[in-house]
Formats: structure tokens, C-alpha cells, sequence
């Protein structure tokens, strides 16, 4: 039977997309813009704000926030799902504050200006011989919206991006600049996930480290199989996670490593795997029963073939997603999120749900910042439930 490379059957669009994505909607403009309609980048949120403010400094932003009342809500790139930015007062945008502002060789922390776009930190860090410890599915989130909402990567002892921030500096409601450090535990652990409710994030100094490698290997395999053995993959690779496929007994499966080995990819050979030809092995054209879905989708899925790639940390850790989707996340202890995972796997099924896209399961580190998703003592199961974007959203500015 032909053989299909993993990125060649993520690649193609079989009914829908099953990943991907491209960015936000962005503001450019100057201090003070009139009304323009905001949305966030699947489309599922919108508002109408009265306006936004481009901020170039703190002095700027704090003599602004002294005179000014009524609702501000600050935004990053506007990737959120939830309703966290919508508000019909004025909004906050600071990507003029971005780019690397001091750092320290020894210690390995590098100050970010907070607007500062995840992706646009990993060459310069490396130039300045640093890496940040994990980064989330994509990296065109900002460095301050994805703080304040506990974004996490992948990797049972690595904790969600805010648990790596050793200070940050806040400009408060009433304009007061605060800088927030570990001599304050309880107001670093409370401003770190902030959900933008307790000011603007200006700055932040991450822990970062040495800068690295990391050899990423991708395969399929069925789910089953890798959940009786979740545990110890996930102990024994510094990233382990599963996309399962719904309507399969199979799972995309992704493991992460540090290596010294040279830059470069182990493809397979990329065998075309067209929309038609995909779909008809799917058998998605004929309106298929769940029980149909599932043979051709273990079939297709049983192709896959294992690739591997090395390169720097931050070009490994994040991927592109070129297709709009909403996406909601559930955090539960990792010792009951095989039982989650096989019970909505199994309620998509049996209710014939019309989902396409993978979910995405992954265990994160525990960390002790209030809001955070991983709070608390021990490592939590996430598992991501995506449906694709329904509305047309304007192109990118
Ligand atoms: C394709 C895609 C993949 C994703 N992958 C992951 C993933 O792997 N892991 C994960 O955990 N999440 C993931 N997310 C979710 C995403 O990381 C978070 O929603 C993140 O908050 C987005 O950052 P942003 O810059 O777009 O912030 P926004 O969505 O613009 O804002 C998020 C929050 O931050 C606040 N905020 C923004 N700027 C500031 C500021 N300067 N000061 C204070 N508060 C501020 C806002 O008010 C809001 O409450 C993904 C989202 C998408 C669309």
C-alpha cells in the first residue's frame, strides 16, 4: 500500500484542515485610532471598541492610564478562544514595547520587552547564547498575552511559560509603575496569569538557558497502545504528546529530545497525497457511518511513516498552522486523562459528532501561579478539543 509521510497527511486538507492556522488580526497604527472592528484569529470572539490605544512607552502609558476612565482591556496578537479581550471601551496594544532590553550571562535571563511576539525572540535569544525552556504550538502569541494566560508547551516537568518569568513590571489601572519580583511570592504568583485584569505587563524578565538542540521524531501509532504506556514516554523524552485522530483507533505521536547532532531532517519520501485521493481512502465523500470513518481513517493513518528533524529549540518547539480553528482545553489531573481522553474520543463516535481536526493531549508541569491551568502539586493531563472556524476573516495587516 503507498506509504504517506506524517506532514504530507497534516498537510492536506481533507475536509478540513486538521491543524493549522494563520496569525491574528493586527493593529498598526499611530497613538490613538477611532473605532475599527477587532477580532480575535479564528473569528470566534468580536467587538466593537471605541478605540484603540498604540502605546510607545510606560511613561506614555502610565500618564494615559492617570487621566483616562472607562473600560481598557489590553491585547496581545488576539489568539485567545475565550472572551478575555471583547470590550466596547478602548483597547491597549503594545507591540511597540518588544525586543530583547538586558539580559544576563550568567544567570541566563534576558529582559523582553512584554509586546514582543514569541517568534521573534528565538534568533536573537540564540544570539545572546540563550533559549527559553518551552514554547506553546505556535509562537506568534506575545510574550505578555501568553503570561497572562498560563500558554504551555509540552513536557511533564515543564511548567507553563509564566512559571519562567522571575519578574515582570505592571503599570496599575491608576498608572503606578510596579515592578514585581520573588521578594513578593504571592504578588508574583498573582500577576504572572493575570488575564489582563490587574494592568499592562510592560516587561518581563524570563529565565531562560543555555541555548539548544532538539531532535524532534513524529510517527503514528494506535492510541491504545501509547495510553497504556503514556507514563513512561512521557518520563523518558523531554516532549511527549499525541494528536489522537478521531473517528480512528490511531494517534499522530510526537517525542522532543536535546541532541548534538547536525541540523537537518530524515524525511520519507513525499509521496503526493492529494485532497481526492485522501478523502476516498477516507471514505468522507459519501457521507461515511463512524464505523466507516474509522476503518479508513486506520488505514490512511497506518501509512504514516516516522520522520525526523534536529534543529535549534525554538524552530523545533513551534509549528505553523495555516487553518482557522476554535479551540477549548481541558486540565485534569495526569493520572485520570487517559480515562478523559478515551471517554470524549468515545462520545465523538458514539454521537457522531462532526469534529475533523486531532485533538491534542499532553501533560504540562504543576506551578503555583493562582490562575494557571497546572496549578497545584502534581503534573496535569491537557486535552485539546479543535473544530474549524466557521467565519471568513479579513487578510492579515
Ligand atoms: C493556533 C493557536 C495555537 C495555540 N497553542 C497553544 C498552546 O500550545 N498552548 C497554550 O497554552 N495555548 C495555546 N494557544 C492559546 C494562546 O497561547 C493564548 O490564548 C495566548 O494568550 C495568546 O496570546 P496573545 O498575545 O494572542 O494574547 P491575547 O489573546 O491578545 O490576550 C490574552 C490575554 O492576555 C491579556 N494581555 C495581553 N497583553 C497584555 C499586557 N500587556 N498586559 C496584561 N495583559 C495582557 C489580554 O487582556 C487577555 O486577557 C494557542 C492559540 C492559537 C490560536
Amino acid at each position: 500500500m503507498r506509504k504517506i509521510s506524517r506532514r504530507s497527511f497534516l498537510a492536506s486538507s481533507v475536509k478540513a484542515a486538521l491543524f493549522s492556522g494563520v496569525g491574528g488580526y493586527a493593529f498598526k497604527g499611530g497613538v490613538f485610532a477611532e473605532s475599527v472592528p477587532w477580532s480575535n484569529w479564528s473569528g470566534g470572539q468580536t467587538c466593537q471598541p471605541a478605540g484603540r490605544y498604540d502605546i510607545g512607552s510606560e511613561d506614555q502609558l502610565s500618564s494615559l492610564l492617570k487621566k483616562t476612565s472607562g473600560t481598557i482591556r489590553p491585547v496581545g496578537s488576539s489568539h485567545s478562544f475565550s472572551p478575555l479581550v471583547p470590550t466596547d471601551g478602548h483597547l491597549i496594544v503594545i507591540d511597540r514595547l518588544s525586543g530583547i532590553l538586558d539580559y544576563d550571562a550568567e544567570t541566563k535571563q534576558a529582559t523582553i520587552g512584554a509586546g514582543s511576539r514569541l517568534g521573534d525572540l528565538g534568533d536573537p535569544l540564540a544570539a545572546i547564547g540563550q533559549g527559553m525552556i518551552n514554547l506553546p504550538d505556535i509562537d506568534r502569541q506575545t510574550v505578555a498575552g501568553a503570561i497572562a494566560t498560563g500558554t504551555h508547551g509540552t513536557g511533564v516537568t515543564l511548567q507553563a511559560l509564566s512559571a519562567f518569568v522571575a519578574s515582570l513590571r505592571l503599570v496599575t489601572p491608576s498608572g503606578e509603575i510596579m515592578d514585581i519580583n520573588s521578594t513578593n511570592q504571592d504578588l508574583l504568583h498573582a500577576a504572572r496569569v493575570n488575564v489582563g485584569a490587574l494592568g499592562i505587563v510592560t516587561q518581563v524578565t524570563m529565565q531562560n538557558r543555555e541555548s539548544y538542540k532538539l531532535k524532534k521524531r513524529e510517527w503514528a501509532a494506535p492510541t491504545e497502545e501509547i495510553l497504556e504506556n503514556f507514563d513512561e514516554l512521557a518520563a523518558s523524552h523531554r516532549h511527549f504528546e499525541i494528536f489522537p485522530l478521531v473517528y480512528s483507533d490511531y494517534s499522530l505521536v510526537l517525542s522532543i529530545d536535546e541532541t548534538d547532532e547536525p541540523i537537518g531532517q530524515i524525511e520519507v519520501e513525499a509521496v503526493p497525497s492529494d485532497d481526492a485521493s485522501i478523502a476516498e481512502s477516507l471514505g468522507l465523500s459519501d457521507n461515511p457511518t463512524p464505523a466507516e470513518r474509522r476503518r479508513m481513517s486506520n488505514a490512511t493513518a497506518s501509512r504514516i511513516q516516522a520522520t525526523e528533524s534536529v534543529d535549534v529549540s525554538h524552530k523545533i518547539l513551534s509549528n505553523v498552522r495555516n487553518s482557522r480553528f476554535n479551540e477549548m482545553e481541558y486540565s485534569v489531573a495526569a493520572e485520570v486523562g487517559a480515562e478523559c481522553l478515551r471517554e470524549i474520543l468515545k462520545t465523538i463516535y458514539d454521537e457522531k459528532i462532526d469534529v475533523q481536526f486531532v485533538l491534542e493531549y499532553r501533560y504540562v508541569g504543576a506551578d503555583k501561579d493562582w490562575l494557571s491551568m497546572s496549578y497545584g502539586e502534581h503534573s496535569h493531563a491537557t486535552i485539546s478539543i479543535h473544530q474549524i472556524a466557521q467565519r471568513r476573516l479579513p487578510p492579515l495587516l
